[in-house]
This record gives structure tokens, C-alpha cells and sequence, in this order.
């Protein structure tokens, strides 16, 4: 694709171009439609690349999830250009009005404020228009290249289900150790005690957290959930025993009084296997989770090349460690070894406990038979650590950065999880669709608004547990073959547009057929360039 996309601009004739690439790297005219559907959306995607930071991912827009989910996949089937008509017309229609109680419908100044505040995902662009955080290149290269074949990999061996429920017997292969798969889809949502029947729309700014007291209490619920066994729960034991859980609820001004933190998921992951170990041992389980800092975080020792002195230096790197919660253990601790390219550790500190500086650490290496340029005729890095696109030995700090071992540098939760046997892997952003915890919120949602109201925080904590157990497991699996469809079609070179309209068209299915992308295309023949 980087060949066709660097022909591209000099080619008239790219569908030419594209069909002599495809069948140059062995591929038909399949190949070559795919690549002008992902040329298409990288080239606009790259022109709009956002200058403004996003909001927090885990900001939910609307605290109706399910009505946020329809909203944006409204929106996704709009295409890449959205309006402000477009918010109106859904939220105008007959349905959608009885939901939200609203007695007339909203104008179009009203749905551009909204759409406004819903700028952590719906980009404003020049002439009022919006667009989807789907397509921005960084985040289609994630899902495409990492996400989705990663994905594949583990649901070889993980079980599908058919319309009705059952186990579809010719989709299941036991993995070569005998074991099969399950993946435990993570998240958090927040449930109101007070105004849960009103909708409110959440501002870019505001952090996900549950309210502070006197706002009205509110809890958040952070749990795992799979289409096999539903919810993650230990097995019920004798009578007297409670069971076991990975949900954890949390409550403004408790024990912390902040949000969900990296610590805390770690501690959630940490019971999670303890269960998993003691009740569901001949499994494979995979945790999947959002692509959040809080679950990307790395630990306070892991390699990072983002503040190293290209100088000896006798304080770089060393700091207090903290427990999870958050308490000093008193030991010193500093950063971690690095490796040479034989794979044998390398220490960044000398034998009198300085930090070697980054020049010594690539001299090192070259020493180690490493191919790298002579760091002493190197600056420590390019001003404000801007190198030239594509750069790659230009300065001491962007040659350590694209190092193997600091490259490979996991995430805190994912050593964590590593440590036990348990991988872990993150959904692509702005992707809620693929998460079908997502739709298990929504539903428990509608349920836990028909117990009566209550202000007591005893009952808005045991509403909301009963709520989220009465999901069915049928209905979980339902969502999860919905989930399927979206990434089976994201997978046939669909955009997020074309996504929507496809797992729409087939719903039920866990599948696209295979031109799934010439429909699209004929279904769309009259309105180009609408
Ligand atoms: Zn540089």
C-alpha cells in the first residue's frame, strides 16, 4: 500500500496503478479495490490530521450508551462528512424522541451546540463540518495492521455462536495445547441515583469520574465480560460462601477520591486471574481492553528514552517505589536493563550507580556489534525533538527511541498479565463497536431505569448490580457475533462508513460475504459525491 500511495499522486491512472501494484505483490482485482478504499481514506485521513489534543477516551458522550452507540453509528453510516442536520434528524425521529421525552424536536443550533461538545470523537472541521476519529491514519493503521490481525490469531480458537445460541461446531478448533480461548472484554460505566432519566451531554473536559456527593451519588461498575460465561465471576461455592467476582464498584469519595486508576486496574486484573486460575483453568484467557492511558500506562521503571541525559548523570532514573496503593516501600528503585543485540541485558548505570547517558549506551552497543552511527558526532536530540519525517539516526535520543527493546516496551498491565500466562490486547480508539460490553451497559441501562427512584446510595449500588446481571447470556452472544461483523468487515477493507452500513445490512450474521464491497459501492452508485 505505501508503494501505491507513494505512485499514486504522479499516476492519472491510479486504478491502473493500483490493479499493477496488487498483482505485483500477487494479489487480483480484490487487492487492488482494497487498496484504492484505503488510499481513499488514508489520504483524506492525512490531510485532517488534528492539530487539537482529544478529549479523554474514556469520556462517555451521552450516559445512555445505547443511545450514544446508535447516535454514532448514525452518524458513521453518514459517511465522513457529518452535519449538524444529521444530529437533528436522529435525534427528531419519532423513536428517538419518545426516548429522550422531549416534547417538539431539536433545531439544528441546538444539535451544532451538542455536536460541539461531542468533539472528543467528532472532529470540527473547516465549514461546519465534523469528522470521525475512525479514519485518522494513526488509528486506521492500529486496527488494521495490529488490532485485527491479532484478533484473528486468538478467535481461531475461540468459540462463535450461531443466531440461536448454540455453539457453531465448524468454527471451533481447539488450540494446539488442547486448550481453547476465551476473551474477557473489560470497561467501566457509571450508573446516576438522581436525573437517570435524563439524558446530558458530557463536555470534552470532564472527566469520566463518578459524582461527587451533594451532585447526587453515583457509582462505576468495572468488570469483564465474555459471550462464553457472561460476567467474570468466581463458581458458586457451598452455601455461606459468597462467590467470587472481578467487578469492582467504585463510589466518589470512598476510598479514593479520585477515578479508576492504573493501579486499580492491575488490582482488578489481579483477582480476575486468581479466578481464572482456580475455576477456569483449561482455558486460554486474553483480556481485552480499551485503548486508554489508564491501561496503556508502563511501569515506573520500564525503558523509555523520553528524558535520558545524553550525559553521565548521577540521579537519572532512579525514584521511590509505591505500592498499589500508592503507599512507599521504601526501596530505591531505577530504571531497567536494556538489551545489547545478542539479547544479553545491558545495565544503564555504572558500577558507582551513575546513569551511563545515552551516548554511552549507543557506544555500547556499537561495541556489541550493534549497526548505529558514532554517537559522539551526534546531537542528544533534533530541536524539540523534531526529526525529520522518517529519520531515524539523526540524534542520540531518536536512535534509542526506535531501538528494538525500547520499542518492544509493554505496558505495566500487559507484563503484569504476562507474568501469569494471560495476554492482553487493545481495542483500536473511537472503536466502541468491536467492545460489546458497550451494549451490555446499554441494556442493563434500560433495565435499572424501571426499578423505582431512590436517592440512597445502598439502593442505587444494588439496582445497578441486579441491572447488570440481568443481561442474558443469549443476548451477550448476540452482541458479540455484532461485534464480529464489524471487525470481519473492517477486515474486507470496509471504512468505518461503510462498516456500519454493512453490519446493518447484515444483521444476524457474523460475516460480510465477501463483496461486501461492490454492493456497497452499487448501493451508493447515485449519490456520489452527495
Ligand atoms: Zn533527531
Amino acid at each position: 500500500m505505501r508503494l501505491f500511495k507513494s505512485h499514486s499522486c504522479s499516476h492519472p491512472k491510479w486504478v491502473l496503478c493500483a490493479d499493477l501494484i496488487a498483482s505485483s505483490a500477487g494479489k487480483g482485482p480484490w487487492m487492488s479495490r482494497m487498496l484504492r478504499v484505503w488510499v481513499m481514506d488514508f489520504s483524506e485521513s492525512e490531510k485532517n490530521l488534528p492539530t487539537a489534543k482529544y478529549g479523554k477516551s474514556n469520556t462517555s458522550m451521552l450516559e445512555d450508551e445505547d443511545l450514544a452507540q446508535e447516535l454514532h453509528l448514525h452518524l458513521q453510516g453518514v459517511g465522513k462528512y457529518v452535519a449538524a442536520k444529521h444530529v437533528a434528524q436522529f435525534v427528531n425521529s419519532p423513536e428517538v424522541r419518545s426516548r429522550l421525552r422531549l416534547k417538539k424536536g431539536i433545531t439544528e443550533r441546538t444539535a451544532r451546540r451538542w455536536m460541539n461538545r461531542m468533539r472528543f470523537r467528532w472532529r470540527k472541521e473547516p465549514k461546519g463540518m465534523y469528522s470521525d476519529g475512525h479514519e485518522r491514519s494513526d488509528v486506521v493503521d492500529y486496527r488494521q495492521n495490529i488490532f485485527l490481525p491479532q484478533w484473528e490469531e486468538l478467535a481461531k480458537h475461540t468459540r462463535h455462536y450461531d443466531n440461536d445460541g448454540s455453539l457453531d461446531e465448524r468454527l471451533f478448533v481447539i488450540g494446539p495445547d488442547g486448550k481453547a480461548t476465551v476473551i474477557w472484554r473489560h470497561d467501566e460505566s457509571t450508573f446516576y441515583a438522581n436525573d437517570r432519566r435524563k439524558v446530558r451531554w458530557v463536555h470534552e473536559d470532564e472527566e469520566a469520574t463518578p459524582k461527587a456527593k451533594g451532585e447526587g451519588c453515583s457509582a462505576m461498575y468495572a468488570q469483564f465480560v465474555s459471550p462464553d460465561y457472561g460476567w467474570l465471576h468466581g463458581k458458586d461455592r457451598d452455601a455461606g460462601t459468597p462467590r467470587k467476582t472481578a467487578a469492582v464498584v467504585f463510589k466518589a469519595g470512598k476510598n479514593h477520591d479520585g477515578y479508576f486508576q492504573n493501579e486499580d486496574i492491575i488490582k482488578q486484573v489481579t483477582v480476575a486471574m486468581d479466578i481464572l486460575d482456580e475455576d477456569f483453568p483449561n482455558e486460554n484467557h486474553v483480556f481485552a481492553y480499551d485503548n486508554a492511558k489508564t491501561h496503556t500506562a508502563r511501569a515506573p521503571d520500564a525503558l523509555t528514552a523520553k528524558k535520558m541525559p545524553v550525559k553521565e548523570n548521577s540521579k537519572f532514573g532512579y525514584f521511590q517505589e509505591k505500592d498499589l496503593d500508592g503507599n512507599y516501600t521504601g526501596e530505591k528503585k531505577r530504571m531497567r536493563n536494556g538489551k545489547f543485540p545478542d539479547g544479553t541485558p545491558q545495565s544503564l548505570y555504572s558500577n558507582d550507580g551513575k546513569f551511563k547517558g545515552m551516548r554511552k549506551i549507543i557506544q555500547e552497543r556499537r561495541e556489541k556489534g550493534a549497526d548505529l552511527p558514532d554517537p559522539g558526532k551526534l546531537k542528544a536530540q533534533c530541536t524539540g525533538f523534531k526529526c525529520a519525517p522518517g529519520a531515524t539516526r539523526c540524534c542520540c535520543r531518536r536512535i534509542l527511541f526506535n531501538e528494538p527493546d525500547f520499542v518492544n516496551q509493554e505496558s505495566r498491565l500487559e507484563e503484569h498479565c504476562k507474568k501469569r500466562g494471560y495476554q492482553v490486547i487493545f481495542f483500536p480508539k473511537y472503536h466502541c463497536e468491536l467492545n460489546f460490553i458497550e451494549q451490555c451497559w446499554g441494556y442493563a441501562k434500560r433495565i435499572y431505569r424501571e426499578f423505582p427512584e431512590s436517592t440512597k446510595e445502598a439502593d442505587l449500588e444494588a439496582n445497578m448490580v441486579r441491572a447488570i446481571e440481568s443481561v442474558p447470556l443469549e443476548l451477550m452472544k448476540k452482541f458479540a457475533r455484532r461485534a464480529d461483523r464489524f471487525m470481519d468487515a473492517y477486515r474486507k477493507g470496509l471504512s468505518g462508513r461503510q462498516a456500519a452500513w454493512a453490519a446493518k445490512k447484515y444483521r444476524g450474521h457474523r460475516v460480510v460475504p465477501d463483496t461486501i464491497l461492490k454492493e456497497f459501492d452499487e448501493a451508493h452508485a447515485t449519490d456520489i459525491g452527495r
